[in-house]
């Protein structure tokens, strides 16, 4: 399936914006699919089809723990958040809780469910977000009865919401005991999940699927595939002299450096895939009459292909190579690769399509799948070799800004989205390996 760029925009999509869910009550019925005219209806149990009907509830919790302020660098506060979902998640019975290390920072959460059943699947999020403690956008506001503003409403708490609310309705669905789950929540994600990278490779050696909470898209569309990301450290040294000196030997570093800063700039011209962003300068001193020797900069990475890698790391260096070889300049590059590109696999495209066939029953306005340039803990997953679907999480806009908002009616129709998914694996309805 091809997927589109991820175009959508602020405030998403009018579809979702007045979107209420179906609310069809404690008892339930029957849904046509798409295609009824070859398929049998798909019955959605009693727990799945109420869930639209908890929103109020959802709502409050959502605000109570976004007003608990969990940034990455908040040690304090990510075992106070941990805490709370260890609370919430705590009443789905029978799992087994466990705090695993996450080295430099504050222990994870996971629970596990039937590890014995023949199918397991992950359900993966984060706990910490990019709000500081010193942060001046601390707590929630209702903008309106649908939506609210708050830190980390839609990355990624509303998303760990979603998850419990799918958890609690599949649970009391009549197959659940037939398949087994996971839920990992890292404290970590937004800065590089270094501390948790482990957990996520071992998740991904015991599920055979994972579901990833990051937000939807604006528009409700969820991802297809993410950029991995990287950088570099370009570092130019030349040769200090007197500005006014005539003939001059000096070297300036800075346009040394501005030289490969321009043409790294152009690499994605004819790269396809591949960005390259200069994010910061420094170089030279107080003093202009001097001819500066030293200039620095750091630059983002992003490949949509793993083969990227070694086209991209050739160009750079090419470069390099061209500057090095002025008399007087010696430029290093120091590149690193963090997150490694998460690409689309069959699996994934058939999970995304039990997902959309889900959508019409459920009532939900249609969505797609996009790339995306950000990266998530779901192309660890990929590359540990666990298929997964990543952005199943509610719909929000302005991510990492304090004007972070949700639709919080999604919070429900996105939790039945995944009970249904889970419901259908336990049913044998659908199949996740080869039997
Ligand atoms: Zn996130």
């Amino acid at each position: 399936m091809r997927a589109l760029q991820d175009t959508s925009t602020a405030e998403g999509n009018p579809a979702w914006a007045s979107f209420a869910p179906l609310c069809t009550g404690p008892i339930f019925a029957v849904a046509r699919r798409p295609n009824s005219g070859t398929l049998p209806a798909m019955t959605i149990p009693p727990s799945i089809a109420g869930l639209p009907a908890r929103t109020p509830e959802f709502g409050a919790l959502l605000a109570e723990w976004a007003n608990l302020n969990s940034g990455s660098g908040n040690r304090a506060g990510l075992d106070r958040m941990r805490a709370a979902l260890q609370v919430a998640f705590g009443g789905l019975a029978g799992a087994v809780i466990d705090e695993p290390p996450c080295p430099g920072t504050a222990a994870a959460l996971r629970l596990r469910l039937r590890p014995d059943a023949p199918t397991q699947i992950l359900l993966n999020g984060h706990f910490d977000t990019v709000y500081e403690a010193d942060d001046a956008f601390q707590t929630c506001r209702w903008l309106d009865d649908r939506r609210l503003n708050g830190p980390g409403v839609a990355d990624m708490k509303g998303g760990l919401l979603v998850m419990l609310a799918a958890l609690q309705a599949f649970e009391a669905t009549p197959d659940a005991a037939r398949i087994g789950w996971e839920v990992l929540l890292t404290p970590d994600e937004e800065t590089g999940s270094h501390g948790s990278r482990a957990l996520l490779r071992e998740a991904a050696r015991n599920n055979h699927f994972g579901l990833v909470y990051e937000p939807a898209r604006p528009n409700g569309d969820l991802v297809h595939s993410r950029k991995g990301t990287g950088g570099v450290v370009a570092t130019c040294r030349g040769r200090a002299a007197h500005a006014a000196k005539i003939p001059n030997d000096g070297r300036n570093a800075i346009l040394g450096l501005a030289d490969f800063l321009q043409a790294a700039s152009r690499i994605p011209d004819d790269l396809r895939g591949v960005l390259v962003n200069v994010g910061n300068i420094r170089g030279g001193g107080p003093a202009t009459n001097v001819v500066p020797d030293f200039a620095t900069a750091e630059l983002d990475l992003r490949i949509t292909q793993a083969s990227d890698r070694a086209a991209l790391v050739a160009r750079l260096e090419k470069i390099a190579a061209a500057i090095n070889a002025r008399e007087g300049f010696a430029l290093e590059l120091k590149i690193t690769f963090n997150r490694p590109p998460k690409e689309c696999v069959p699996l994934e495209e058939k999970v995304f399509a039990a997902w959309q066939e889900a959508a019409v029953v459920v009532g939900v306005p249609p969505f797609t799948w996009v790339h995306t340039g950000g990266a998530s803990d779901g192309n660890f997953l990929s590359e540990a070799g666990l298929p997964n679907l990543d952005g199943l999480g509610p719909i929000g806009d302005h991510l990492h800004s304090s004007r972070e908002m949700l639709f919080v009616p999604t919070i429900a129709a996105r939790a039945q989205l995944t009970a249904l998914f889970l419901h259908r694996v336990a049913s044998g309805e659908l199949a996740l390996r080869p039997v």
